[in-house]
Parts: structure tokens; sequence; C-alpha cells
């Protein structure tokens, strides 16, 4: 499973679709992306290979800011529902996750009873979260940081936010995530080589980690909203 993510100048859709296949070698079942342009987040997802997703999206759709993912399910049947990017109830917030939530259940009885679930995934519980934050008056980054506090188990994440199409969101929890850095644009993936096309410069990511990415910047925060201060480091590898 992986993900890749882009802000930039670019059309995304190859620079994802490549990324994604550069992270093959770890397995999947699924492969989605969500392609965002004029404040309209487009999502293609398909069971099956990144070669089938790619014959299936529709070449008029063009962006510079998209997210991509590979699946392998843990909660739900390996589906199209199931396949992310997954989308809170009103569509506003579009998320990718790698990894596992185990208290899922308690969070939907917590904070969910009212929402209408579309997909068997641990993953809209994360999707849901963040929007139910918001509406209670929450800023976007800190109904993240409150939602990543919320969640119990493994995540690497990438969100688009449909009413901000200048800002990648990410977070780290014990699941592989690195973010590259670009001139013009910046980019996020699981490891290097789904990035080494495009930069050799990198910013690690620790556990509980929240990150803001514009095509020019990438902001590094605790979860507690505390900004961390890191240099990027060059990697020696061949694309
Ligand atoms: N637990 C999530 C799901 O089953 C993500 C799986 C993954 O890491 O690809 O949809």
């Amino acid at each position: 499973c992986g993900i890749v993510g882009y802000i930039g100048f670019e059309d995304v859709k190859e620079i994802i679709l490549g990324g994604l296949e550069k992270l093959e070698y770890r397995g999947y079942d699924s492969a989605g992306i969500a392609i965002a342009n004029n404040n309209v987040v487009n999502v293609i997802k398909e069971k099956g290979r990144i070669n089938e997703l790619r014959q299936s999206i529709d070449k008029s759709i063009t962006g510079n800011l998209g997210i991509g993912h590979t699946r392998w399910a843990t909660h739900g049947a390996p589906n199209h529902i199931n396949s992310h990017p997954h989308q809170s109830s009103s569509k506003r917030f579009t998320l990718v996750h790698n990894g596992i939530i185990e208290n899922e259940d308690e969070l939907r009885q917590k904070y969910l009873n009212g929402t209408v679930f579309t997909s068997d995934t641990d993953t809209e519980v994360i999707v849901q979260l963040i929007e139910k934050f918001v509406n209670d008056g929450e800023e976007v980054p800190l109904a993240i940081r409150h939602t990543m506090s919320e969640l119990k188990g493994s995540y690497a994440l990438a969100i688009l936010d449909n009413e901000d199409m200048n800002t990648l969101y990410a977070a780290k929890n014990k699941t592989p995530l690195l973010a590259g850095r670009g001139s013009g644009f910046n980019m996020l993936g699981s490891d290097a080589m789904a990035m080494i096309n495009y930069t050799n410069s990198f910013y690690e990511i620790e556990d509980k980690e929240f990150l803001v990415i514009t095509k020019d910047s990438i902001d590094i925060y605790s979860i507690y909203g505390n900004k961390v201060v890191r240099e990027p480091y060059k990697a020696d590898i061949d694309a």
C-alpha cells in the first residue's frame, strides 16, 4: 500500500500514477486518486491495477493538486466503495489513509452517531471526524490535530479541503510517510522512490506529526501545534 501527494504547477495525473507505480512493490488490491481544481475535487478509484485506474481517468480532468493511494484492505472488502480516497458527508474533505484505526467503533459511538457512512472502512471515521470538528467550529489544522489525538492505531494521511485549494495536509503515526521539497511544488510519498523523478530533497516525518504543505512551503507541527524545526536531507538514489 502507498500514498503520493503533489501540490504545485504541473498536471498531477501522471506524477501521482507514476509515483503509485513505484510503490507497487508494497502490495495493493485497489488504487485511487483525487484531483483538485477550481474548488472541485474529482475522485477516481478502481479495484485492481494502477493501469486500470489510469484508463478510467478522463483526460479532460486536470489539476495541480492531488493525492493518490494504493490500498491493502484491512477493514472492508477490496471493492470500489471501500477504495480510497474517502470523502466526508458534505464532500468538503477528501482523504487517503494507510494503516489501521483500532478504536473506530468507539469513535463512531462517541462522535458520529448521526453520520451516514458510505463505506465499511476504518478510514472513513477519520475524514468524518475532521468534518465534525470543523462543523463544531474548529479551524481545519486544529480539527485534524484533534482527530489525530483521538485516533488509536497507525496512519499515514494526505488530506484535501475543497475550500482551500492552496493547501495539502498530512499526518503520520507508525506508518511510513516522507515530504519531498521541490521548487514551486512539494510532494508527499510513502518512500523516496515515489518522488525521486521530481526531487531528491526530503523531510523525515516523525510519529504524531502534522504537516501543512503549499507549493512553496512545508511546515511541520507536533500534534499540539508547535512548529518543528527540521532540515531536509538529500537522498543519493537513482530514479
Ligand atoms: N485500513 C484502511 C482500509 O482498510 C487502509 C488500508 C491500507 O493501508 O491500505 O481501507
